[in-house]
């Protein structure tokens, strides 16, 4: 026993003389840079599925040539992912549903990015669309929920998945590890200058929106439950530290909203800042978090901007002081977080005033050019890439007459949303009259309506709109494919629901999907922007009834709440006491987005369809569909009035022709673009 004792001494002394226990010198300095891929959303390659065509403005084959130029900056590098990962393209549906991957196999998601070497990940909301069974398989984790099958010994990334908010209902523990610890060898610089190879433990947390249970109810009712964000983070960030945690890195898969904390909060990453992390990577609004820093780069989101400054520094990407950043969606964008440490009486001491933080983008050397693809990548997915094209193509419908686009959702256009309204009231109505159910019996007598927002308007930038050829084409010679309701209906997670509601509901809804507009100035001189922000443009809700009999105007020059008038049903005013049905989607009946009074308490229908099939399913059985029948029954227009300045919309650039085709007058003419590559289409209120 003293012997032993007197031999720790020694050798304490030892290391000692060289300035510590470790080996590493007093104020050696450790220079990290925590690299973020967010919101992949399936964009392995830049491929569009839904347009057949390349889009370089997008994929994971393009972010890693951004992972390469950060590891050669720096190779002390640790690169995690935010979420989000497993669904989004038709790539992901395709080894999901239509030719599920086997246990054997790994997905091609996994497969790019077990290549690029991640280091850990965290999960987001959409990663519970396919269902427990199908995580457990491709995540190879036993959630250890009665009922869910195991995922055992298949492909699967080879970095740990960490979530520390989601527990099993039988069992209260966490389905994945709650945290990692990851050990890396990195350089770094003695005070002497000489190069020392040192172990840094790196300790990662996950956390998803509580909101998954409404979203994803019916794959995770009564089979696991969520836990508030800051609570979890409580609770496990002390655990990481003592298990030897040198950084603690939180991955929420959220985003930042300033409001009190709450359990519930969809966006609660803000609230992770005081819980005694090092640095926070979030995602799920799809936002460049802090602003781009490339030349001429686009503005921070209006819904960034509008965070308190006491709090949240958007350029230098800080909040509450603890180094933040979101990589915006689809691969388009690569987090980087460069932390300084400096070994300072025995441990790794974070050099809080050191941290730089960037969202880099494709064109982040000079603001034009988009960075080539890694040639790596390609190769290792070319089976799936193919398959995916293959499904895609299949055909659904015969030829059509027009073009279902969303350039112009936002100033009256239908082409896009009409077919999914009617789909869905079809649906509803079919659902009604053919139910055995006495309640739903009874509402044989009440207006069927509907509702449906553009998914797919400019949220993930100007390539991202639907847009689904008008007639056959070479590539469409049937016209419309199995990739088209994708376009058309981009959630292909979301069931349809319907909810019964008043016609005061029916007002608070449209005052609510409203607040996508900016409050106009008639009198203001300068430039106006009708959408000042795309980030939650899928509540923009557009109703729909059966001969185009259901019809409002929006004011923009009122204040939000009070912009809807003129709302009339069968050409009568529709009345607070009015009773509805509304065909819509369980994210909205169940209380997504936050709409007043919609809030599951109204659901009559929980149908086990997605709408993306409820689409599919209308296309096939009405054969043909066309503008007359299917596209032009415009249910809204704004309230005319005269503007002293310009107002603006954003939209893709080269449009222009469609907005004429469509008889859209109000829009007068296709201007510049802006720093992310929309064009600003002037736009007439007065018609
Ligand atoms: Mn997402
Ligand atoms: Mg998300």
């Amino acid at each position: 026993m003293y012997k032993i004792l007197s031999l720790s001494a020694v050798a304490l002394a030892v290391l000692t003389a060289c300035g510590s226990d470790s080996g590493i010198p007093e104020g050696t300095t450790l220079n990290v840079a925590l690299l973020e891929t967010t919101d992949i959303h399936q964009n392995l390659l830049s491929y569009d599925y839904y347009g057949l065509k390349a889009d370089t403005s997008l994929g994971l084959e393009r972010t890693a040539t951004l992972i390469k130029a950060a590891r050669a900056e720096n190779a002390n590098t640790v690169l995690l992912d935010d979420g989000d990962n497993i669904q989004g393209t038709l790539l992901g549906d395709y080894q999901a549903v239509a030719s599920p991957v086997s246990c054997s196999g790994t997905l091609a998601l996994h497969k790019v990015m077990n290549a690029l070497k991640f280091d850990g990940g965290g999960l987001g909301n959409h990663e519970f669309n396919y269902g427990l069974d199908f995580l457990s398989q491709v995540s190879n984790t036993d959630f250890g929920v009665p009922g869910v099958q195991k995922g055992a010994n298949c492909g699967a990334p080879n970095y740990p998945l960490v979530l520390s908010n989601v527990v099993g209902v039988s069992s209260q523990q966490p389905i994945f590890k709650p945290y990692a610890l990851i050990e890396k060898q990195f350089t770094a610089t003695q005070p002497d200058g000489a190069l020392i190879s040192v172990k840094l433990n790196v300790g990662i947390l996950g956390f998803v929106p509580p909101q998954i249970m409404d979203w994803d109810q019916k794959n995770l009712a009564d089979k696991v439950a969520v836990n508030g964000v800051q609570e979890s983070a409580k609770k496990y960030v002390p655990e990481l530290r003592s298990k030897g945690a040198d950084l603690v890195v939180a991955l929420s898969h959220g985003g930042l909203d300033a409001s009190p904390y709450s359990p519930k909060m969809e966006n609660g990453s803000l609230h992770l800042t005081t819980t005694g992390i090092d640095a926070l990577m979030v995602g799920h609004s799809h936002l460049i978090f802090p602003k781009a820093k490339e030349p001429g780069g686009p503005a921070l989101d209006a819904s960034l901007a509008a965070l308190p400054t006491d709090q949240v520094d958007a350029v230098k990407g800080l909040v509450n002081g603890v180094p933040t950043v979101m990589g915006q969606s689809w691969g388009r964008r690569l987090g980087i977080i460069k932390m300084v440490l400096k070994y300072q009486a025995g441990k790794w001491v974070v050099q809080k005033d050191q941290a730089s933080v960037e969202s880099r983008g494709f064109k982040y050397t000079d603001g034009v050019t988009n960075v080539a693809a890694d040639a790596s990548v390609a190769p290792l997915i070319d089976a799936e890439h193919k398959a995916t094209i293959a499904y895609a193509t299949q055909p659904l419908g015969t030829t059509t007459d027009f073009e279902m686009s969303a350039y112009f959702a936002l100033v009256g256009d239908v082409s896009a949303i009409q077919i999914v309204n009617q789909a869905q009231l079809d649906y509803v109505k079919n659902f009604i009259a053919s139910s055995t159910d006495a309640t739903l019996a009874s509402y044989k007598s009440i207006p069927v309506i509907s509702c449906s927002a553009p998914f797919k308007a400019g949220r993930n930038g100007p390539t991202d709109f639907t847009d689904v050829a008008p007639g056959a084409t070479a590539a469409a010679p049937f016209g419309l494919q199995v990739r088209n309701p994708g376009d058309l209906y981009l959630y292909g997670n979301n069931n349809l629901q319907a909810v019964k509601i008043k016609g005061s509901d029916l007002k608070n809804w449209l005052e609510a999907a409203a607040k996508q507009f900016a409050t106009i100035d008639p009198n203001k001189g300068g430039e106006q922007d009708l959408v000042p922000s795309y980030s939650t443009i899928y509540n923009y809700d557009v109703f729909y009834a059966e001969n185009n009999a259901l019809q409002y105007q929006i004011d923009v020059t009122k204040p939000v709440g009070s912009r809807i008038v003129n709302l009339t049903y069968a050409g009568k005013a529709v009345a607070a006491g009015d009773d509805f049905i509304v065909a819509t989607n369980d994210y909205r009946a169940s209380g997504g987005g936050n709409f007043p009074g919609i809030d599951g308490s109204k659901t009559i229908i929980k149908s086990p369809d997605a709408n993306q099939a409820v689409v599919s399913n209308y296309v096939r059985k009405q054969g043909k569909v066309t503008a007359a029948k299917n596209g032009t029954a415009q249910s809204w227009s704004f309230v005319k009035v005269a503007t002293a300045g310009p107002v603006i919309l954003r939209s893709a650039p080269g449009k222009l022709a469609i907005a004429q085709t469509l008889g859209l007058s109000r829009v007068k003419a296709e201007g510049v673009l802006d720093a992310s590559g929309f064009a600003k289409y002037a736009i007439d209120l007065n018609q």
